[in-house]
């Protein structure tokens, strides 16, 4: 008989699908071709049926899905660490709105974003979720580094640097979209910022226009109880409801944090099949509040997780974000077993992936799916002893053990060394912009 030709075959100590459910395969291998998985290899089948261009031995590593960031915003890591230790509004108006009208351009946004992304790859993430400026900008650094990501056009009813008025905005964002329709790694949404950012007439344009063409919408939602009081006096009605008024609340709307949720927002996201954002980190470090998480999962809410932007985490770390998930999730239900392991590494693939409507391509090794893959080495002292690889992976701290990352089967991480992004050039331009900001 005669062998399959394929791209590359890669042999793992540990094979973490994701689905099926807990599932963990000792001793497995991924065959891939043309950026696909053509199947999983469980222990005692045949690999000689393949005839590899590249065979990859990780005899020390556990395999899982590519992380998925769903919220961020990438070019902010140029801003890590400028503004530390205040609420959301005093931070954002006070810090962050100045900073960003005096130095966001293209350039800001272009050097950023490779900043972030060699910052994702190197923990593990091969596709994120983003809202800023200049998008235009971040889908091409995405482009060039290889790494696949949903942008979410920026939407306010103010200035800045990008855009005039919400109509301008939204302009914008449509154009994008429609350049990038065919793309295989960038796919646009609309993000108007925030329900108090954001006026009726254009948040209905939104919700039209993201029914007509199918187009993801996500929103900051209720991310302290202060925008919400403030809502409930301005308008009499919570956000959420204002915005279901508006036709935003769908399957195709992702509601980053929420933190405040009563029973009838609940109802609202579970008749609509809207996702959550769970951004803990972020919400714990501006102390915006907790999100209910096993209350989400119960009511059978898809709860997705990201990072947020580096200058309120400040890190894009997914894996330690799984492990402050789950923590804060069993903190604040009172619930040793809410959000378990695999729940948390489910949250960081398979439901980023269903949040931004790509889980038919990625979120999950499986065939057919893309084969955007990580593997984490675990040789290293504090990786013994290892009873459970899902454990060690949620708990344990592992980001600077991510080892090799590809996407659409292509290595972007070789033994932690990037592969398209150059580190050096990073640093320097990092450092320049820090210059810059500081005086
Ligand atoms: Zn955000």
């Amino acid at each position: 008989m005669s062998k399959q030709s394929i791209d590359l075959l890669i042999s793992a100590r540990w094979v973490i699908p994701v689905v099926p459910e807990q599932k963990t395969l000792e001793n497995a291998a991924i065959a891939i071709d043309k950026g696909k998985i053509l199947a999983i290899i469980e222990d005692g089948e045949p690999l000689d049926i393949y005839s590899p261009s590249e065979h990859r031995v990780l005899d020390q590593h556990i395999v899982i899905p590519g992380l998925v960031n769903a919220h961020g915003h990438t070019a902010m890591s140029l801003l890590r660490g400028f503004a530390d230790d205040f609420p959301l509004q005093t931070w954002l108006e006070e810090h962050i709105w100045p900073a960003e009208g005096r130095w966001v351009s293209a350039d800001f946004v272009r050097d950023g974003s490779q900043l972030a992304m060699a910052e994702m790859l190197r923990s593990g993430t091969t596709c994120f979720s983003d809202m800023y400026f200049f998008p235009e900008e971040t889908a091409k650094a995405a482009q060039e580094a290889g790494m696949r990501c949903q942008l979410n056009t920026p939407i306010l009813d103010f200035p800045t640097a990008w855009g005039e008025h919400a109509d301008d905005y939204i302009d914008k964002g449509l154009a994008l979209h429609k350049t990038y329709t065919d793309s295989e790694l960038v796919s646009i949404g609309l993000g108007p910022h925030a329900p108090y950012t954001v006026s009726d007439a254009p948040l209905q344009r939104i919700a039209q226009l993201s029914a007509e063409l199918n187009i993801p919408v996500q929103i900051h939602l209720h991310e302290t109880a202060d925008e919400v009081a403030a809502a409930l006096k301005q308008n009499a009605i919570r956000p959420s409801e204002r915005l279901e008024k508006l036709g935003l609340f769908s399957e195709r709307l992702q509601c980053v944090h929420m933190t405040q949720i009563d029973d009838s927002d609940l109802a609202r996201l579970r008749h609509s099949g809207a996702h959550v954002i769970h951004c803990p980190e972020s919400n714990l470090k501006l102390a915006s509040g907790f999100c209910p998480v096993k209350q989400l999962q119960d009511a059978g809410i898809n709860v997705a997780l990201g990072t947020d932007g580096a200058a309120s985490n400040n890190d894009l770390d997914l894996l330690g974000e799984m492990r402050t998930a789950s923590l804060l999730a069993k903190g604040v239900s009172g619930d040793a077993s809410a959000l378990n392991a695999h729940q948390a590494l489910k949250m960081a693939t398979l439901n980023g992936a269903k949040a931004m409507g790509l889980d038919k391509t990625i979120g999950s090794l499986e065939v057919g799916k893309a084969a955007d893959i990580t593997a984490i080495s675990l040789d290293t002292l504090e990786a013994n002893p290892l009873f459970n690889p899902i454990s060690y992976i949620a708990y344990s701290q592992c980001s600077h053990q991510v080892s090799h990352v590809w996407v659409n089967g292509k290595l972007l991480l070789n033994n932690r060394v990037l592969q398209t992004l150059n580190e050096t050039s990073l640093r320097n331009s990092a450092q320049q912009w820090a210059q810059r900001i500081q005086h």
